[in-house]
């Protein structure tokens, strides 16, 4: 990643901590993770309490929104993940399709882009 400078990486990892901080902190609210893989799954708040009928509608209408919301979040969450491991490897910064230096303006705008922006999808 020779064409970012180490103050620029480290700027990005602190955005890329910062993200998967507040990415954590929404999916807990909305989901619990549902095995050793670390995936999540949404969850109803109330989930796990005594059932009554309007719970139940209500719970119904709440997975309905958590799940592709919790969905968003993990797809997120891992994209983020990725980014720091590429960080380690040495590929942070490079388009996965071309090997193109991806611009910073764009890392600072998605700190987790794996492509250039010809190559985004
Ligand atoms: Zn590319």
């Amino acid at each position: 990643m020779h064409h970012l400078e180490k103050g620029e990486v480290d700027e990005l990892h602190t955005a890329i901590d910062g993200e998967l901080k507040d990415v954590e902190v929404q999916l807990r609210d909305h989901g619990h993770i549902k095995n050793e893989r670390g995936e999540w799954e949404a969850q109803s708040k109330s989930e796990g309490e005594e059932p009554d009928h309007t719970d139940a509608a209500d719970n119904i209408e709440e997975l309905v929104t958590n799940v592709p919301l919790v969905q968003e979040l993990s797809a997120r969450h891992r994209a983020l993940e990725d980014a720091l491991v590429r960080m380690k490897d040495g590929t942070y910064g490079h388009c996965e399709v071309c090997g193109e230096e991806i611009p910073i303006e764009r890392l600072r705008a998605n700190p987790a882009a794996r492509t250039c922006i010809k190559h985004a999808t």
